[in-house]
């Protein structure tokens, strides 16, 4: 790895990890995680802020050779905001070409059109509490797949009653699988559950199994 290295194919990287999928449809699964450096939100709940700066330049010969070294079947391509960096798109195709089934984890602000349509895309929309709410890109919603996902991170019931509103105004459930998820030590996730039945949402609620497992440690 090199910061002198030439040419196109290459992204700065934060860290490249095997665990456990820890949400999503996948979770449970192992996988390889990517996390490409940069981010141009400041989430109040971010709990990966060590990926803002630093990381290495690495080729995409480099990247696909670390990740070989696991054998894994699922890969998953997040941040900070993984578009942030261009060559993120190129990095997706050469994943799915070597044959590993992909996602990818977006905050939502960032057009979503060009990535590889054998990825599956787990797309953030910001909440109130997030602090970022005014970035979303809602137009990313008519690009989005029935095999994709929405999430919602939620810091209370005001987020909660933001994110019911979407759910409506966009149709969300008729695009995609919707995702609730709680902020950890700022929602009970047992109210969000019974929030959740009381009105009956078309949505799936999740808690980060890595979390439940690891807690924050870095890389898990
Ligand atoms: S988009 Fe993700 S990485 Fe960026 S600040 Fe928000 S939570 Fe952190």
């Amino acid at each position: 790895m090199s910061a002198r290295l030439q040419g196109q194919d290459r992204l700065r990287i934060s860290e490249i990890f095997y665990s456990l999928q820890g949400e999503s449809r996948t979770v449970g699964w192992p996988t390889v995680f990517i996390r490409l450096t940069g981010c141009p939100l400041r989430c109040t709940y971010c709990d990966t802020r060590y990926a803002f700066q630093g990381g290495e330049w690495m080729s995409f010969d480099e990247i696909l050779g670390q990740i070989a070294v696991f054998h894994p079947h699922y890969i998953t391509v997040t941040g900070g905001e993984p578009l942030a960096q261009k060559n993120c798109l190129l990095l997706l195709q050469h994943l799915c070409d070597a044959g590993y089934t992909v996602s990818l984890e977006t905050s939502g602000v960032l057009d979503i059109a060009a990535v590889d349509p054998r990825v599956t895309i787990v797309m953030d929309l910001k909440t109130p509490s997030s602090g970022e709410k005014s970035k979303n890109r809602y137009l990313n919603i008519g690009e989005l797949k029935q095999s994709d996902q929405i999430k919602f991170v939620l810091g209370g019931r005001a987020d909660y009653d933001w994110a019911r509103s979407k759910l409506d105004e966009y149709n969300l459930a008729q695009h995609c699988e919707v995702l609730f998820s709680p902020v950890q030590g700022e929602l009970s996730a047992t109210d969000l559950a019974d929030w959740i039945l009381a009105d009956r949402l078309p949505v799936r609620m999740q808690i980060q199994l890595h979390k439940l497992l690891w807690g924050d440690e870095q890389g898990r």
